[in-house]
């Protein structure tokens, strides 16, 4: 079985949140499974390659708007495996977008339409040896239907993952006859773009054979959505396609300075030295943390801001890693003010060290997220033996067992918040709380069992694909 997994990143190379630890992690996951499998990802400048064995292996010649594109193929491995990852440089396409993934001259949907494009002619340059190609949210969305287009009966079986649906890549319905579909020929592509615009995700769902997300209950979530829009109708039509794959962790990437014997004082000394580095008060009180990307329609932050004084008042700490949002940063540096930066410590950076020692020394961890497709940070301070306190959404609810590796509240406000933040000051220093510490130690959410889960979806695809190759020819 060979597969090609398709993402706009690929953590440690380029990682801007989640989907970057997922594309990291689980083609290694696939690879101890005996898997075949490659990754390709833009060569954006940002890129992290420094240490790395990094290779030019080949040029393509990519058509787009009329004209041939130069692409450099650069090809490395993952670290610490044998997953071979390619990098497409084009500096006219991949310079603008990356690390912050804010916008360049080029509009985001343009330069991943030339991705997708790309990434199609790199298979066809590769002798069309994949069997199946695993799309990665919005990015990768016209990759499905453009091998149709090229390769037709002989091509690969492919799976589109929504990582996060709210993020669909709509643009410029020009974008399509740039990259050389032919709405004339698709009838789901010319409905799509009869308003003026392109969804790039609702491409990829309607188009894949497979769609997957990242959690069971973010699945059924989104089946159950209320919401009016087209991309619902496509994802409901191809309910007997979707499936949710819980997402997991690569613990490689996380060194931890305890275990379960060690815990108790390995925590207390990350929490002296951390609270020396951040200026705040050194004395017992609890640490509730917060790492997130800063973005207010997701991550609660509106119910947060409301609780972290409640947090103070009853003599708690908390610290806040996050960036993204300039508004809500100005925010939170503002109650910092107001409260005091020794009880309230915002750093509004991306920082992954930072981020290793806030998890280390955090009593309890803050999750109030509005929705939440998978989340990892919750299986990251488990490991770390901070024990979450989530909104019961998603991956958080499939995740968290409550009372027990956990605290999950139902109601999405800041008074539902405070209630469980008050179970963690009832807990806090006692035996139920060694014995959540304890049991967060010891979950396990290794990519293992993700990996054995796509695996298993992959063959399904690919024999159907060979199913319907002998009956289409
Ligand atoms: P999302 O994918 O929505 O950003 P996830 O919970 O799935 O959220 O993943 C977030 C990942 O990014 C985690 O590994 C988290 O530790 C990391 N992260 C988020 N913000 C920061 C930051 N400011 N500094 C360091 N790491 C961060």
């Amino acid at each position: 079985m060979k597969i090609l997994i398709a993402a706009s990143e690929a953590a440690p190379i380029i990682k801007l949140g989640g989907l970057g630890d997922v594309v990291g992690s689980l083609p290694k996951a696939l690879e101890k499974l005996g898997v075949n499998v490659a990754v390709v990802i833009p060569y954006f400048p940002t890129a992290v390659v420094a240490g790395l064995k990094v290779y030019k292996s080949l040029d393509l010649l990519v058509p787009f708007n009329g004209e041939s594109h130069k692409v450099g193929v650069y090809a490395t491995k993952l670290p610490r495996s044998f997953v071979d990852v390619f990098l497409l440089k084009n500096d006219d396409f991949f310079s603008t977008v990356g690390k912050t993934a804010s916008l360049g001259i080029r509009s985001e949907v343009e330069v991943f339409s030339f991705f997708a494009r790309a990434v199609v002619e790199l298979i066809k340059t590769k002798f069309n040896t994949y069997d199946l190609v695993h799309c990665n949210d919005w990015h990768t969305g016209l990759i499905a239907q453009l091998l149709q287009d090229e390769l037709g009966l002989e091509r690969p079986a492919t799976v589109m993952t929504i990582h996060n649906f709210s993020y669909q890549g709509i643009g410029d319905a020009r974008t399509i006859n740039e990259v050389g579909l032919d709405p004339s020929v698709h009838q789901m592509v010319a409905w799509d773009i009869a308003d003026g615009d392109v969804n790039m995700l609702m491409q990829g769902i309607a188009s894949a054979d497979f769609v997957t997300t990242v959690s069971p209950t973010y699945a059924k979530e989104l089946l159950a959505s209320t919401d009016e829009g087209k991309i619902f109708d496509v994802l409901c039509a191809r309910k007997d396609r979707f499936i949710g794959i819980l997402n997991g962790i690569d613990y490689d990437a996380f060194p931890r300075p305890l275990d379960i014997m060690t815990y108790q004082v390995a925590k207390e000394s990350a929490k002296q030295s951390l609270l020396t580095k951040l200026n705040m008060t050194k004395d017992d009180a609890p640490i509730f943390s917060m790492i997130s990307r800063l973005d207010p329609n997701q991550k609660g932050l509106d119910i947060l801001i409301d609780a972290i004084p409640e947090i103070v008042s009853r003599r708690g700490r908390f610290i806040l890693l996050g960036s993204g949002n300039v508004e809500w940063e100005e925010k939170f540096k503002a109650l910092s003010v107001k409260y005091s930066s020794t009880n309230i410590s915002i750093n509004t950076v991306f920082d992954p060290e930072l981020a290793k020692q806030i998890y280390t020394a955090s009593d309890f961890f803050v999750i109030p997220s509005k929705f939440e497709p998978c989340g990892l940070t919750q299986m990251i301070s488990m490991w770390y033996g901070a024990v979450p306190v989530a909104h019961s959404v998603g991956g958080l609810r499939d995740t968290i067992a409550h009372g027990k590796t956990g605290f999950l509240f139902d109601d999405y406000s800041a008074g539902a918040l405070v209630r469980a933040l008050d179970r963690c000051f009832a807990i806090y220093k006692s035996q139920v709380h060694s014995d959540m510490i304890e049991a967060c130690l010891k979950v396990n959410f290794s990519f293992d069992k993700s990996a054995l889960a796509y695996k298993a979806l992959y063959e399904k695809a690919i024999q159907l694909r060979q199913d319907a190759f002998v009956a289409e020819d």
